[in-house]
């Protein structure tokens, strides 16, 4: 049988400008976006028969078609049209519902290992045509490169190249729906959207771009987000902010042993998730 392993990493948001409501009920947005390596890890297997099965077994994530992973791979085995099937199992390590893109990037490889599998030889950029359907986000963990991300985050441009940096990742755990952070944003209307520099030598001009809309609505609610950024600021991390519609906060650092130290500054009492990365 034809098996695949893969993994599929978590994102962070550089910047997040929402630019406005659309009357379909999206958000135009603005957003730089980066891959680290906190990853899920992936194994496909393809079956003779059809029908498709995921197992993953963490809590708030659905085994069945409920699964982003298996409407994905739904998707290609339409395509590829014969009466194959296949097995998928996730090992879950990016926090669930948390800002990092988990379920976003499950389904952006399985479309890639799927058409591999399958032999179908789609190009990327059809491979996001079909990702976006699944979820905004798709498009760009197929992509595989830092990313200016327009529209509701499926207009993709390359950003230009930025220096690696580590990041530190903590998820206090307090439960925030991104449906209720929409529906509760208060769209400024701030006039000239900030221009982002050309170029990126140091992870302080990374940093200098931080921006993200949606703590106007987290932080009041849980201040526990700004507390944490706080923290991070104060254990040498060169920015801190939220990541996507939260709760993640994330720290970037020039060394691994700075956010390590502050890993174990933030963390220590706590049951909070915490992880150190490396950007991709
Ligand atoms: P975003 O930043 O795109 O909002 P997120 O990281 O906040 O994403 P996800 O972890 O992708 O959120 O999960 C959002 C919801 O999707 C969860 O409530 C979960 O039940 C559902 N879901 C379906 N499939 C998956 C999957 N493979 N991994 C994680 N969540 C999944």
């Amino acid at each position: 049988m034809k098996s695949i392993t893969l993994k599929a990493p978590a994102k962070v948001n550089y910047l997040l400008d929402v630019i406005r409501r659309r009357p379909d009920g999206y958000h135009d947005l603005r957003m730089v976006m980066q891959r680290v390596n906190l990853c899920d890890e992936i194994t496909i297997t393809l079956t003779g028969a059809p029908g498709i099965s995921v197992i993953c077994g963490k809590n708030g994530v659905p085994d069945g078609p409920g699964n982003i992973a298996w409407k994905a791979a739904n998707a290609l085995l339409e395509l590829a049209g014969g009466s194959q099937g296949a097995e998928i199992s996730i090992a879950k390590n990016i926090p669930v519902a948390a800002g990092l893109g988990g379920g976003s990037s499950d389904a952006a490889s399985v479309l890639m290992g799927m058409n591999e599998l399958l032999q179908l030889g789609l190009p990327d950029q059809r491979l996001m045509e079909i990702g976006v359907k699944l979820g905004a986000d798709v498009p760009f963990f197929i992509f595989k490169t830092t990313a200016l991300a327009e529209g509701i985050g499926e207009a993709l441009t390359a950003m230009p190249r930025m220096p690696a940096a580590w990041v530190l990742l903590v998820n206090p755990g307090v439960h925030v729906s991104t449906a209720w952070v929409y529906n509760n944003l208060k769209l400024t209307n701030r006039g000239e959207l900030a221009k982002l520099p050309p170029f990126y030598e140091s992870v302080a001009d990374i940093c200098s771009i931080f921006a993200n809309d949606l703590e106007s609505v987290t932080i009041p609610a849980f201040p526990v987000i700004a507390e944490i950024k706080d923290t991070m600021l104060r254990h040498g991390a060169v920015g801190a902010m939220m990541s996507g519609s939260g709760p993640t906060v994330f720290g970037l650092y020039q060394d691994r042993e700075t956010a390590e130290q502050a890993r174990a500054a933030i963390t220590g009492n706590s049951d909070w998730f915490a992880a150190v990365a490396e950007t991709l």
